[in-house]
Order: structure tokens, then sequence, then C-alpha cells
């Protein structure tokens, strides 16, 4: 493990996707002098120095950085690919753990197969090697940057998947018993872009995940009417793995999903804003809001979800006046996805909250529904 204090320089957009400062040959647990700014460490480009910075290659270095941080009072940031991070322009006042354990191991389990990744390997890699090697269940989730120890985090999910339908085990250093445990997926508390990891953040740092995958050539059935049109098959149907990675990253590339470094559009943290899930009394006031403001036939998109409806925030974002590439603050929204809030060069954390706001605020007064940020907000507000 390699412990940073204070002038480090910002990780090059190599190696292991935007947080690649992995240093060759630097022997594990040794200290080393010079700030680290966490721009250089999430995919927004956003936030100022670490306090310390803890580069732990081993599960034991991510245990004793934390133990040691937990001991002495410190407070501790986990950071994985930084891709579903905003951190804040004062930097993190505490120790920033940064994960970067290897290993995947693949074992049969009857009819099943049980992959289990440690926490700091690269997740796209995973979903191609899964492709490549016939294990079916995660393919749709191809092109989500970051780390598997982080998938469990929000449940990470696109195109008709999440990981809650494959993980079965998450191991974790549980900072409150200051032991290792394993959780199945029931104890994980999945939930649409969340779980008990997201709802209750801090205490578990996830070491190792078990996802529980079919050996077969042929995807899950396709569930997302989108992906579903694009490979020009009916919903329900199943596709050879590798047509539904090449769609979905073709899909993920014309929004600026897939990270670009010479793309200005792909410095964001993904989606800024989930989708709001509406119970049927307040999708019933929501409707008549909307048929007052746009009209009587105005068609609103909704898919079932559980609780309610869910509505695209970007539709809302849309109809609240704001269109893609709109700029505030020194941030703006992606030019080629409305929920995508980037980093054009030269923004602040700051700003780009401050553009959050303002497009949470008049999304409320338009339609009196409150969006709620996807990413962690590390030291900053909405
Ligand atoms: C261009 C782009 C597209 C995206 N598309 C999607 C998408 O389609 N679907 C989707 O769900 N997300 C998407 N995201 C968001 C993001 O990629 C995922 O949430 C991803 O899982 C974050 O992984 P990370 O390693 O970068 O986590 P980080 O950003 O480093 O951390 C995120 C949170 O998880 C915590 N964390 C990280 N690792 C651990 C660990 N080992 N133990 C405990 N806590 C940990 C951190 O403390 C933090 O709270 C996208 C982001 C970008 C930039």
């Amino acid at each position: 493990m390699a412990v940073t204090g204070a002038g480090g320089e910002p990780a090059a957009h190599v190696g292991r996707g935007w947080a690649g400062r992995v240093q060759p040959g630097e022997a594990s647990g040794a200290a080393r002098g010079g700030e680290v700014r966490l721009a250089g460490y999430t995919t927004l480009r956003l936030g100022g120095p670490a306090r310390a910075f803890a580069e732990a290659r081993t599960e034991p270095d991510v245990v004793s950085a934390v133990r040691c941080a937990d001991a002495a009072g410190v407070p501790v940031l986990v950071l994985g690919g930084g891709s579903n991070l905003v951190v804040a322009d004062e930097g993190f006042p505490g120790t920033v753990v940064h994960v970067a354990t290897r290993g995947v191991e693949i074992r049969r389990d009857r009819d099943d197969v049980l992959l289990t990744a440690a926490a700091g390997e690269d997740w796209d890699a995973i979903v191609a090697r899964c492709v490549a090697g016939g294990l079916a269940g995660v393919e749709c989730l191809a092109g989500i940057p970051g780390l598997a120890g982080a998938t469990p985090i929000q449940n990470v999910g696109a195109y008709g998947q999440d990981v809650a339908q494959t993980v079965t085990a998450v191991r974790a250093f549980d900072r409150a018993a200051g032991d290792v445990v394993t959780l199945d997926a029931a104890a994980c508390g999945f939930g649409y872009r969340t779980s008990m990891f997201k709802r209750g953040p801090g205490r578990f740092v996830v070491l190792e995940v078990t996802f529980n995958l079919s050996p077969e050539r042929l995807s899950r059935p396709i569930r997302y009417a989108e992906l579903a049109s694009s490979l020009g098959v009916a919903a329900g149907q199943r596709v050879p793995l590798g047509e539904v990675r090449d769609a979905v990253l073709d899909l993920r590339r014309g929004k600026a999903m897939v990270l670009d470094p010479a793309d200005p559009d792909t410095s964001s943290a993904g989606s800024f804003f989930t989708n709001p899930v509406l119970g049927p009394d307040q999708f019933a006031a929501f409707e008549a809001v909307v048929r007052r403001r746009l009209g009587p036939g105005a068609a609103i998109p909704r898919f079932p979800a559980p609780g309610g409806v869910k509505v695209p925030a970007a539709w809302l974002i849309e109809r609240a006046g704001f269109r893609k590439g709109y700029a505030a603050w020194g941030a703006r929204i992606s030019s080629r996805h409305t929920l995508a809030l980037t980093n054009p060069g030269g923004a602040t954390a700051a700003g780009l909250v401050a553009l959050a706001r303002e497009i949470r605020d008049a999304v409320r007064d338009a339609f009196g529904v409150t969006l709620v940020p996807e990413p962690v907000l590390v030291g900053v507000h909405l």
C-alpha cells in the first residue's frame, strides 16, 4: 500500500480507466510524499486534495488502511474508479483509500458459474471476459466505468439488467464490527440504483463480489425496448452475447456514456439524477400539472416500477426548459445526453453542483417533482 500525505500529479487517463495511478514496482505499504488531488481520480476531473491517500493493492492493505484511519478518528473515503463521485474543490479532510486489489476466480456451481472479482478489478473488463467466455448475466452492463467493488453500492444497472440479478455474495470489511463478513444478496438490500451500502454509507468496505452467471452463449432475455430495437429482435428474445455487448456499447457511445478522454461529453459521473418513481397519488398530481402546462394531449413517458411508475428524469429536465449543451456556472449538460452534467474543462465542483441545483429547482417548480442525485456527493450539497 502506498500512502501519500500531500502535490501528487493528477492521474493520466491511462491504465485501469481514469483512476490508473498505480505505480509499478512501488512497494506495498510504502509512504509517499506529495499532495494528491482527487480531480486526477474522478471522471468529472473535479476534487481538491486528499489529506492522506492510500493506494491499497492487497486486501490486508485495504483493511489496515481503513482500520488505521478509524483508530485515529480520521474520516475515510473509499475510492474506486471515481466515476460516481462529485468531490468538493476543498478536497477530502481525511484518508482516501484507493482500492487497487486484483484477482478473478471462476468456478462451476452445478449448472451455474460463480465469478468472484476483487473489488479493484475493472468492471467493463469483467463484462468483456464473461462475454468472451460464454457467461451470461452481465452482458447489458458493458461500458459502465468503475470497479467491481462499487457495482453493489448503487446496484449498477443499464439496458434492463442490474447487478442485483446476479450478485450472490459480497465480502466486505465491516467497520462497525472490525471484521470481514460475507453478505448474501438479501442482506445487500438492492433497489433501483441503491442498496443497503448506499443507504447507510461508510460501514462496509467491499473486498470481493461474487456473481452467479449462466454458462451460455446467448444473453439473458432482452428486456429493454431500445436495445431490442437496435438488435432487431422482439423484447424477450435472446441474442449471442457478443452482439448484445456491441449493441450496448454503440448505444452508450451515442450518448457519451463510454469514457473517452478525447470526448469532453464523457467527463461526467454518468446520469446525474435518478429517474423518479412516483406512487399512484403522486403520479395523478403530476399528470394534472403536466396537462396544465403542456396541454391536455401531452404524452408522458413512463415505465412500471416497484411502488409506482418511473418517469424519465431527462424528459422532465427537457420539459423544464433545459437543452442538451446548456452551460452555466462553468459546467455543462452533455451535448448528447440531458441527464449527464459535464466538466467541459475548467469547471469547479461548486459550479457543477450549482448547475445541478438550478436544474433540480426548475423541475420542482415546473412539475412538483424533486430530482435526486445519483452520484455520491463528497463535501458538496445540492
Ligand atoms: C460515462 C459514465 C457512464 C455511467 N453509466 C452508468 C450506468 O449505465 N449505470 C450505472 O449504474 N452507473 C453508471 N455510471 C456511474 C458509475 O460508473 C457506477 O456507479 C460505478 O459503479 C462506480 O464505480 P467506481 O469504481 O467508479 O466508484 P467510485 O465513483 O469510486 O465510488 C462510488 C461510491 O462507491 C463507494 N465505493 C467504491 N468502491 C467501494 C468499495 N470497494 N467498498 C465500499 N464502497 C466503495 C465510494 O466510496 C463512493 O461512495 C456511469 C458513470 C460514467 C462516468
